[in-house]
């Protein structure tokens, strides 16, 4: 879809949500504006999506389902922090990198893993010394990540994603904290898409039986665990499943996650 055209949907929910922008990225000659849409509540939830161009149905479900998650968050006294396509023009282009290649996601952290020595992720059994906010990184992930940093940390965070390379209908998550809070969202989303349960989904990560990986990734989720948010979730439908059914998995998560941070932690 053209940029133009989506930035139209969302200029469209100006009554019920502030549109605002946040930065402007330059990629190969056109410059593009970058969204935030803001609805104001007692406790927040963060909803991030469009960090890979090739991943389209978050930035669609946020954008063409935008009254119906505002209506069930005002219901609840949920605020929103909506940022529904961090990347663009990989999204115009159907490229998971931006124009100009760089690869917009992860790049929020950096971990120390020894003296002098710095990770982007963690696998399994690394351990650290610390972490750091990266000051790095593509120009889509430098102006999110600033935006993001100048909130205190919200109740839950939700990133939206899709998995391009397992060549079946499916679904998965990413997913810090107690997994009994994301079964009600993992059951409800297993009666329209399968759930990948203890398997794998690449050469690192394995799924437990809710469909579920933890993976410190240096990802805007991993900043948000970091940060002592207590839900927060990378959710992938894979690119091979039908258009509708990512939106009714991404509708479940999104009002599941405004009912997390409804429910409070911080
Ligand atoms: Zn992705």
């Amino acid at each position: 879809m053209d940029y133009t055209d989506y930035a139209r949907l969302l200029q469209a929910h100006a009554s019920l949500a502030e549109v605002a922008e946040y930065g402007r990225v330059m990629e190969t000659g056109k410059e593009y504006p970058l969204f935030r849409l803001t609805v104001p509540g007692s406790r927040w939830l963060v909803i991030t999506s469009g960090f890979h161009g090739e991943e389209p149905a978050g930035p669609l479900t946020l954008a063409e389902s935008f009254a119906e998650i505002v209506a069930y968050a005002r219901a609840r006294d949920v605020g929103l922090r909506v940022y529904p396509c961090i990347n663009p023009s990989g999204f115009e282009a159907g490229t998971r990198y931006n124009r100009s290649g760089e690869r917009p996601n992860n790049d929020f952290l950096r971990y120390e893993v020894a003296p002098g020595a710095w990770k982007g992720e963690l696998h399994h059994g690394d351990s650290f010394l610390r972490w750091v906010l990266y000051d790095g990184g593509p120009k889509e992930t430098r102006a999110v990540r600033d935006d993001i940093a100048r909130f205190p940390p919200p109740a839950a965070a939700l990133d939206i994603h899709q998995d391009n390379y397992l060549a079946l209908p499916a679904t998965y998550a990413y997913a810090f904290g107690d997994s009994a809070a994301y079964r009600p969202m993992v059951e409800a989303s297993a009666e329209h898409l399968t759930v990948i349960r203890n398997g794998h989904v690449d050469e690192h990560n394995h799924t437990d039986a809710d469909g579920l990986i933890v993976f410190h990734d240096g990802s805007v989720t991993d900043y948000f665990m970091r940060q002592g948010v207590p839900y927060t979730t990378a959710l992938e439908t894979t690119t091979r499943t039908p258009l509708p059914s990512c939106h009714t998995v991404n509708l479940i998560w999104i009002r599941g996650f405004i009912d997390l941070a409804a429910r409070g932690g911080m």
